[in-house]
């Protein structure tokens, strides 16, 4: 069982990673929240999650845009059974228009931040004798869309990684698994219903419908309750043989 294990989430003082923080707090997981912000409704998100779920929770700031610092996160952490890596940002413009510096830091957070960490984690889940890796991939891990080459190609790299630390690890009692959503109504994605629509050239309604939604053959978001009972179960004994995979949770997305 999960209880008594210690996480530490990237990017979790927000949307799936927070989410996931608290599922993983209330299975009796101590939680170790993080962003590049270290504001006081940081820090009291931690106070919550500790006061409603009895489990110890800190919040560590760390920038995952910077290697020395994801690797200082896991360090300051001081114990990590179970890592996911979250955090991730998104740039939508066409690769002939798409800005360096959003390329640079699409890359750095939603895929080289992954390898600094778990090159920092899997020695102490080793000294523990147990570990599970989840990378928070994306539908776009698998399949593409115009106007995202960063973002797609992140986390297209980001899956060919799971399938290598979970080979790595495979004699170990430690997993490595990609979970990949579909849409889910997060910041991230509410804020590049703009620049959708301004892309296409159509309404904000119709970028939800004609571009977002049409990905996805459910026509419903995913709920960040539905992505944080797949990490639950991928960090279960009951998936002790699952590694080196995805688990799609896309509604149908990646069949297509
Ligand atoms: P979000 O914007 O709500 O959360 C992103 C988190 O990453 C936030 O906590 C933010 O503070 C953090 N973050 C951003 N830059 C950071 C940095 N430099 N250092 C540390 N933390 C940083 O978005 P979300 O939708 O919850 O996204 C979480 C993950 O899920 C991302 O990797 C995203 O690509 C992935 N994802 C989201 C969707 C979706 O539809 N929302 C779909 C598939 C995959």
């Amino acid at each position: 069982s999960v209880k008594g294990k210690t996480a530490v989430i990237t990017g979790s003082n927000s949307g799936i990673g927070l989410g996931i923080a608290e599922e993983l707090a209330r299975a009796g997981v101590n939680v170790i929240l993080n962003s590049f912000t270290d504001s006081d409704e940081d820090h009291a998100l931690a106070a919550r999650i500790a006061d409603e779920t009895g489990v110890q929770a800190r919040y560590i700031k760390a920038d995952m845009s910077k290697p020395d610092e994801c690797r200082a996160l896991i360090a300051q952490a001081g114990a990590c059974d179970i890592l996911v890596n979250n955090a991730g940002i998104q740039h939508v413009a066409p690769i002939d228009e798409f800005p360096q510096d959003k390329w640079d830091a699409i890359i750095a957070i939603n895929m080289n931040s992954a390898f600094h960490t778990t090159a920092a984690a899997l020695p102490l889940m080793r000294k523990a004798g147990w570990g599970r890796i989840v990378n928070i991939a994306s539908a776009h891990g698998l399949r593409a869309s115009p106007f995202k080459a960063a973002y797609v190609t992140a986390k297209h790299g980001v899956v060919g990684m799971t399938k290598t630390v979970g080979l790595e690890t495979a004699k170990e009692p430690i997993t490595c698994n990609a979970v990949c959503p579909g849409y889910v109504l997060t910041p991230l994605v509410e804020a590049q219903i703009p620049d959708t629509a301004r892309q296409y050239g159509i309404s904000e309604d119709a970028a939800i419908e004609q571009v977002i939604l049409a990905k996805q053959p459910s026509k419903d978001f995913v709920t960040v309750e539905q992505l944080a009972g797949t990490v639950l179960y991928l960090c279960s004994d009951a998936a002790a043989q699952v590694t080196g995979t995805t688990i799609s949770v896309d509604g149908g997305w990646s069949a297509q």
